[in-house]
C-alpha cells in the first residue's frame, strides 16, 4: 500500500518525490513574492539586442535539475522583468497585487481543471465560474435567472475569456450574426455584412482588427467626438443615413487613453431610435470599476441596455493576467455563435461550445471568485475608492505646478498631462518641439528606472494646448495600491525637473 502510493506519487511528480516539490515550488514562491516586494520597477535595463542575444540560445543536450533551471531564470531573465507591483510604475494599473487572487491563480494552475466542459473536466470550477460572470451581471445592471432556471450554458449570459481583444472580438460575431443571420454557416456575404461605429480616435485597436479577423474587413466608420466621446449629432446623422446599413456600434466607458465614460444612456436612446436592429456593445474593460462604487456606478447609467458588455478585471481588480469576460444581456444570443463537438463538448455545461477561438480553456475565473469573497461589495468599493484618492492626489499635485498641464478632468483613474514650458504654443512646429521634450521625459524617467508613465498620441480634443493637435502626454493611472502621496510628490517633482533640464530652463 505504501510502497505503491510512493511510486504513484513519483511518478506523478516526474522523478521528485512530493517533499522536493513543495521545497521548489516554495523556492519559487519565495522568488515571486520577494520580486513583487522589492520596490525596484526593473532591476536592470538592456537593451533589446543585448538580451537577444543571451537568450536565444541552443536547446542543451544534457537534463539539467529544476534547481538550476531556476538559478538559471534568477541570473539571466528575472532581474529585466517589469514589476507592475512597484509604486514607481505608474502607467497601467497594477495586476497581481492582491493575494487572494495570487492564490486563485496558483490554485487553478496546481489543480488543471479544463473548462471546456463540466462533466468530466471541471465538476465544481464551470459553476464557480458562472457563479462569478454572474455576480458581475448584477453590479452592471444586467438581470440575473433565479438558479433554478440556470440549465445549461445558455442560461448564464457571459463567458470569461483571456482578455478584452478577445471579449471584444466575441462581441463583433455577435453583431455579425445578428446583423446577418447564419453568417457561420454560410460565410460572409459582403453586400450584407453591414458596418461598425466606433467613436473617432479614442478606439481600441481590438474593434477593427476583430472585425479583418472574422472575414469582414475593415468596416469601421469612425464617428466625430468630442470631448474624448460621440459627439451625439453627429452620431444621430451617421445612424440616419446608414441606419440599415449599422450592424454594430460600440460604445468606451472607460477608453483606453484618458478612461473617459460615454454618455451610454443617450449613445443607447440614439441607436435604439435610428438603427434599433444594430448590436449595442459596450466596451467597460476600465469602466467595471465604476460599478463597484457606490458614488461612481451612476455614471454607467444606460449601460444595462447594452447588448453586449466587456469587462477586464485584471485592469481594474489587481488580479493577475489575465482575465476578461464578455456579459450578453440576452443569455440565448450566445446560441448563434455556438460551435459543437462531440469529441469532448456533449453536455448542456460545457462552455467550450459557447467559447470561440478556444478549445481547452484554463480556470481563469478562480482567482476573481477568490478576490472577490475576500473583500465582499464593501471591499471592492474600498478598492475603487483608494484608487480615486489616489487619483485626486496625483491631479492635486500635477496642478500645484505651472509647467505641468493635463489634458482632461478625470473620469476614472487615468490623467493624461503634459510639461509645458512658459511662452506660447501657436505653429505646427511648436507643438512638434513640445511633444519631442515630453516624449523624452518618457524616455529618460524609463532610462534611469525612476517612474513609468504611459504615452501615446492623443488628439487635444479640449484644446488646453491647440485645439485638435495630436499630442504626446504623459499617463498616469492610479491602479497602485502602493502608490503614496510622498511617491507622487517625488515622481511629479522628477518629470518638472527632467523638463526643465531638456528645455533649458536649467542647467
Ligand atoms: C485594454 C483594453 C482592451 C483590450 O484588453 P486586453 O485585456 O489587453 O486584451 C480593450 N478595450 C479597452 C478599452 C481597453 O482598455
Amino acid at each position: 500500500m505504501t510502497r505503491s502510493c510512493a511510486t504513484a506519487e513519483s511518478a506523478f511528480l516526474h522523478g521528485h518525490s512530493a517533499d522536493e516539490a513543495m521545497d521548489l515550488l516554495s523556492r519559487a514562491l519565495e522568488i515571486g513574492v520577494r520580486f513583487k516586494a522589492s520596490g525596484d520597477m526593473y532591476r536592470d535595463r538592456a537593451d533589446p539586442r543585448t538580451l537577444r542575444d543571451a537568450l536565444l540560445v541552443p536547446l542543451p543536450h544534457r537534463p539539467m535539475p529544476t534547481r538550476e533551471v531556476i538559478g538559471r531564470f534568477e541570473m539571466d531573465v528575472l532581474p529585466y522583468c517589469k514589476n507592475e507591483a512597484s509604486p514607481r510604475f505608474m502607467g497601467f494599473a497594477d495586476t497581481g497585487s492582491d493575494v487572494a487572487a495570487l492564490v486563485g491563480e496558483l490554485l487553478s494552475v496546481l489543480v488543471q481543471q479544463n473548462l471546456i466542459n463540466q462533466s468530466f473536466d471541471s465538476p465544481t470550477a464551470t459553476f464557480v465560474e458562472i457563479c462569478v460572470l454572474r455576480w458581475m451581471r448584477e453590479l452592471l445592471g444586467y438581470p440575473v435567472a433565479d438558479v433554478a432556471e440556470v440549465s445549461s450554458v445558455w442560461d448564464v449570459g457571459g463567458i470569461v475569456t483571456s482578455g478584452g481583444t478577445m471579449s471584444n472580438a466575441v462581441a463583433m460575431m455577435l453583431a455579425r450574426e445578428h446583423h446577418d443571420p447564419g453568417t457561420a454557416a454560410a460565410g460572409v456575404r459582403p453586400e450584407r455584412a453591414g458596418c461598425v461605429l466606433v467613436p473617432e480616435g479614442i478606439g481600441h485597436y481590438s474593434v477593427r482588427a476583430s472585425l479583418s479577423w472574422l472575414g469582414l474587413g475593415d468596416r469601421v466608420v469612425p464617428v466625430p467626438t468630442s470631448g474624448f466621446r460621440y459627439d451625439l449629432s453627429a452620431l444621430r446623422r451617421v445612424l440616419r443615413e446608414r441606419s440599415d446599413e449599422v450592424a454594430g456600434v460600440v460604445a468606451y466607458a472607460g477608453d483606453s487613453r484618458t478612461q473617459t465614460i460615454e454618455r451610454l444612456r443617450a449613445v443607447s436612446d440614439l441607436v435604439r431610435e435610428f438603427s434599433p436592429g444594430s448590436w449595442l456593445h459596450a466596451d467597460a474593460c476600465w469602466g467595471l470599476a465604476a460599478a463597484l462604487h457606490h458614488g461612481l456606478r451612476g455614471r454607467l447609467a444606460g449601460i444595462e441596455t447594452f447588448d453586449s458588455i466587456t469587462v477586464d478585471p485584471h485592469k481594474v481588480l489587481n488580479v493577475p493576467y489575465s482575465l476578461s469576460a464578455l456579459l450578453v444581456r440576452e443569455p440565448q444570443s450566445l446560441r448563434s455563435i455556438t460551435s459543437y463537438a462531440d469529441l469532448i463538448m456533449q453536455e448542456e455545461w460545457a462552455f467550450g461550445q459557447v467559447t470561440p477561438f478556444l478549445g481547452s480553456k484554463p480556470w481563469w475565473s478562480l482567482k476573481l471568485w477568490m478576490l472577490m469573497l475576500r473583500h465582499g461589495r464593501e471591499g471592492l468599493h474600498q478598492i475603487i475608492e483608494r484608487r480615486s484618492a489616489t487619483l485626486r492626489s496625483f491631479t492635486d499635485a500635477v496642478d500645484a505646478q505651472p509647467s505641468l498641464v493635463r489634458l482632461h478632468e478625470p473620469d476614472l483613474f487615468a490623467l493624461a498631462f503634459m510639461y509645458v514650458p512658459p511662452g506660447e504654443i501657436s505653429t505646427p512646429a511648436d507643438v512638434v518641439r513640445l511633444n519631442l521634450i515630453n516624449e523624452e521625459i518618457h524616455d529618460r524617467l524609463l532610462e534611469e528606472r525612476s517612474w513609468f508613465f504611459h504615452q501615446f498620441g492623443l488628439p487635444d480634443a479640449h484644446g488646453v494646448i491647440s485645439r485638435g493637435a495630436v499630442l504626446r502626454p504623459l499617463r498616469f493611472v492610479a491602479g497602485n495600491p502602493g502608490t503614496t502621496d510622498d511617491h507622487i510628490r517625488q515622481a511629479v517633482a522628477r518629470v518638472v525637473e527632467l523638463g526643465d533640464l531638456i528645455s533649458g530652463r536649467r542647467a
